[in-house]
């Protein structure tokens, strides 16, 4: 028997209103902020990500779903969208718009990681990036942007976290101060600590092992380090998150898992919940399109899982709106009667109602059964009585009324 591949699944029509109600939401929040969508190949060149994203990162160094195309191409199904966007805001000379540019995205992301709840190897972002200005208001604007998406949906009880890690003229003092601090308590550190204080430091403050907690939660704060510039915008930033009314904490351990990000970081959290249900996170990428081959461009940016939001939904008990059916069905009894179905089946159709047609040559009462079951307000009923003479019988599912019309009267009888 086949099933879905570990860590991915299907996603049925019993939930698909989850989705479509997620989405809409997220589309009816970029429209109020400006947002305009953008789409990219599920797929790119390996080396965007290895570029991009950080080789010594978790989702380059394990992650990745990278394989050779025929043509002897490495191509990297999406482990993360900003990458891509920024490859296609270069490509496309974006930088020629005004700015910023402020895009959004849907899309499935792909990343080999253990599958548990919550967790994937393909879920579905929402995301959002501001790509040509530095601006602290615009960091502040895509946190209102994530917070109002998750209040939108009546998901509560959130708390944010926020953090600066300085730029690339702060950051190497901060990250000598944290190695120096980490170097004396080697021999405490779990493996992948000792490996991450070599190739990553920032990323030790990040462990989740409890052996190493100790050690990360007095570590020395990238707060501490930042350049006048870099305070200024974090100062700025807290300034305008109070003015918008959004609680935050500082968190001096939040980094997040990309190489990319400069100055502001930020995550969005259920407060029950730990780090693995992280609803949605985002910060500065000031370098990164220059890194791969840009001009220097500061951005910002947000995503969140699909999936999560949806768990969330659930445990929150939010109820949704059910996507709309069709309201009508139509039984015919006789293979004339079946033909006169298929051609009204056809007219309502064209007139803009939605309707299920029955199949087979089961009895009336089983087709009354199944229009039952579908829910439908009202069946029209074609017999041998009704070929003759040239009408219908509308029956309400509610009252069982039923009365004999004229074909042309149901479609303003449906409506
Ligand atoms: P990240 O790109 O890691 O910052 O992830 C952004 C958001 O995507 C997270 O806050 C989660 O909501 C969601 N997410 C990340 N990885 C996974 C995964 N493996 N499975 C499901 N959702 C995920």
């Amino acid at each position: 028997m086949y099933q879905a591949p570990r860590g991915t699944s299907d996603i049925l029509s019993g939930e698909q209103a989850y989705w479509r109600y997620v989405e809409a939401q997220a589309v009816n929040v970029c429209r109020l902020y400006g947002y305009e969508r953008i789409d990219t190949p599920v797929f790119e060149d390996a080396s965007l990500f290895t570029r991009g994203v950080g080789d010594a990162t978790d989702i380059v160094d394990k992650e990745m779903y990278t394989f050779e195309d025929r043509g002897g191409s490495s191509l990297t199904l999406k482990p993360e969208e900003t990458a891509s966007i920024c490859r296609a805001y270069i490509e496309h000379g974006l930088h020629n718009l005004p700015q910023p540019v402020r895009l959004y995205y849907l899309a499935p992301i792909f990343r080999y990681d253990r599958p548990q709840a919550g967790r994937y190897r393909q879920h579905h972002q929402f995301g959002c990036e501001a790509i040509g200005d530095e601006d602290p208001s615009l960091d502040a604007e895509v946190i209102d942007m994530a917070w109002r998406f998750f209040s939108s949906m009546n998901i509560v009880h959130l708390s944010l976290k926020l953090n600066s890690i300085g730029c690339s003229s702060c950051r190497p003092g901060y990250l000598s101060a944290l190695k120096n601090y980490y170097a004396s308590y080697a021999d405490r550190l779990c493996s992948d600590c000792r490996t991450r204080l070599e190739k990553n430091p920032l990323r030790l403050l990040d462990c989740k092992q409890s052996t190493c907690q100790p050690v990360a939660n007095l570590a020395p704060k990238s707060l501490d380090y930042l350049c006048p510039p870099c305070q200024e915008h974090f100062n700025q930033l807290k300034k305008y998150l109070a003015l918008l009314e959004i609680p935050f904490e500082a968190d001096h351990r939040l980094v997040r898992g990309l190489d990319y990000y400069t100055r502001t970081v930020f995550e969005i959290q259920p407060e029950a919940d730990g780090a693995q249900s992280t609803l949605g996170g985002g910060g500065r990428y000031d370098n990164l399109i220059e890194q791969l081959g840009g001009k220097p461009t500061p951005a910002i940016g947000f995503a969140t899982g699909i999936e999560r939001v949806i768990l969330n939904l659930k445990k929150q008990e939010v109820s949704i709106p059910s996507l709309p059916k069709p309201q009508v069905f139509i039984a015919h009894l006789g293979s004339e009667a079946r033909d006169e179905a298929i051609k009204l089946a056809s007219r309502l159709r064209q007139a803009g109602i939605a309707l299920i047609e029955a199949t087979g040559s089961r009895s009336l009462k089983a087709q009354l059964r199944q229009a039952n079951t579908l829910g439908v307000r009202h069946t029209v009923i074609i017999g041998d009585r009704e070929v003759k003479t040239g009408t219908v019988i509308l029956r309400d599912m509610a009252t069982a009324r039923q009365e004999a019309v004229s074909p042309d009267q149901l479609p303003g009888l449906l409506i």
